[in-house]
């Protein structure tokens, strides 16, 4: 499908304030019809998107470092998924694949088979959402076991359904007000290496004893899973101490339990590989996928061993939108996209840049605890540098500046003191270096800022 609309120009461009006039109407618009329990990170309203630019209503070009929250990766407007989805828009939007069948929830599934981690014989389940194949890789593996209890970590983020809500560990807002949540949910410690009480060079080896007890506590024979992201999105970019996954998948072997890794954000060539957990030669027995795998349309999977994936009786899983027609075409289209190799090194030269511009900070800038993550899953984290008390105020200071001067960026973690970066593996590298400058001045203004406004409050 040839666009007839002329190219986004991909440069930073402030037309008005943001946000400007119009996304201010609109804002009050939608104030008066939607739910005041959405949150919004800019209130701006998007009229196009294109490689790493967002146009707004009021013709400011923002720079995307966000992506839709990791999803479009391959673009907003990727050709190879705007040609499959369009070819599939001419036939057919949906038809149910448990009503009749369609050839491409199969390719998706193919694809997903072959290109997981893991040589073992693989099968597929799709979903629409991220939350709904958590979940379902919990209901298989509760049922391939028939064990109750699922293990998590703090800091986790699963999704926002009732069981993936149990699942994550940040309180406000996910959770708040909204249990009784299910049971069977035991949380463990998170070897994420900054905070580990016993220092970094420990964290996993500690971490793992600390599994193993609370394993031991519980009887390791009630545990249908254990389910981690390889690097936890939500939660702050927390890169694991390495041997951390390696450890738990041992674990998992030496206990009959299931090993889940959630790839929903890491996943998808977002870390420079196809899969976050490549990087430590991790294989887990069930691999949950969304967001970027579907390119900007709902689809989720569970990709895993075979035995495991038909042990549920059939009829067991499903949904109506389940691997939706349109959905598994933009897959395809996304799967087409990352075929040459070439996105998989733009995330690693994404990662190259982004150290660059922000590991200097690290010696200049005192709250600056760390710059940390994979490819274009980059974080920075901002903390007293004596206590790493976490300094959520100088986070939301240098959020609203970035926002201010056009540069879109999310913060994260548990205590809200992380900023992170998921730019689309299509960012130019000129677009990518202008939105970090932009980045790199606010932190240096803003924590001096924030820091003289503590010493008068402190004085
Ligand atoms: C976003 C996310 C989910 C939930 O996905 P939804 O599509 O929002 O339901 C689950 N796990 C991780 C790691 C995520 O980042």
């Amino acid at each position: 499908m040839a666009s007839t609309l002329p190219a986004l120009p991909q440069s930073r461009h402030l037309a008005q304030p943001i946000p400007g006039p119009r996304s201010r109407e609109l804002q009050a618009q939608r104030n008066g019809e939607v739910t005041s329990a959405f949150g919004t990170t800019l209130p701006v309203f998007i009229d196009r998107a294109e490689g790493g630019i967002l146009q707004d209503v009021d013709g400011n070009r923002i720079i995307d470092f966000a992506s839709g929250i990791a999803v479009t990766s391959v673009g907003a407007t990727n050709a190879f998924v705007q040609a499959r989805v369009a070819a599939q828009l001419e036939r057919f939007t949906h038809t149910c694949f448990m009503v009749t069948e369609y050839e491409g929830f199969t390719e998706v599934c193919r694809w997903l088979n072959a290109h997981t981690p893991g040589s073992f014989d693989k099968r597929s389940a799709l979903f629409s959402t991220g939350a709904e194949a958590v979940e379902n890789a919990i209901k298989i593996a509760r049922a391939a076991t028939g064990r109750p209890n699922v293990l998590v970590f703090d800091e986790a983020y699963h999704g926002r359904s009732l069981l993936t809500m149990a699942m994550t560990a940040k309180e406000n807002p996910y959770k708040l007000g909204f249990g009784p949540f299910p049971e069977q949910i035991v949380r463990a410690p998170n070897a994420a290496p900054l905070r580990w009480p016993g220092g970094a060079a420990n964290a996993a080896a500690e971490a793992l004893a600390e599994v193993e007890g609370i394993l031991a506590d519980h009887g390791p024979e009630s545990f249908a899973a254990i389910v981690i992201e390889p690097i936890q999105g939500e939660g702050g970019f927390l890169v694991p101490a390495e041997g951390f996954l390696a450890g738990l998948r041992s674990i998992a072997d030496a206990h009959g339990i299931v090993f889940v890794i959630d790839e929903i954000q890491a996943g998808m060539g977002r870390t420079g590989t196809l899969f976050a957990s490549e990087h430590e030669g991790v294989e887990a027995d069930l691999i949950v996928t969304a967001k970027a795998i579907g390119g900007g349309l709902p689809l989720s999977a569970v990709t895993g061993r075979a035995e495991l994936m038909n042990a549920v009786h059939p009829g067991g899983l499903g949904g109506t939108y389940a691997g939706n027609p349109l959905a598994c075409a933009a897959a395809l289209g996304v799967f087409e996209a990352f075929e040459d190799g070439s996105l998989l090194d733009a995330a690693r030269v994404i990662e190259s840049v982004v150290r660059a511009h922000l590991e200097p900070l690290l010696d200049s800038v005192p709250v600056v605890a760390e710059v940390r993550g994979r490819g274009a899953m980059m974080a920075i984290e901002f903390a007293d540098p004596v206590t790493l008390e976490p300094r959520a105020d100088v986070t939301k200071a240098v959020v609203a500046a970035c926002h201010a001067a056009g540069v879109l960026v999310l913060s994260c973690g548990t205590y809200g003191n992380v900023i992170r970066l998921l730019p689309p593996l299509v960012i130019g590298t000129e677009l990518l270096e202008d939105g970090l400058r932009v980045l790199a001045e606010a932190i240096v203004r803003q924590s001096a800022e924030a820091s003289a406004l503590r010493d008068v409050a402190t004085a």
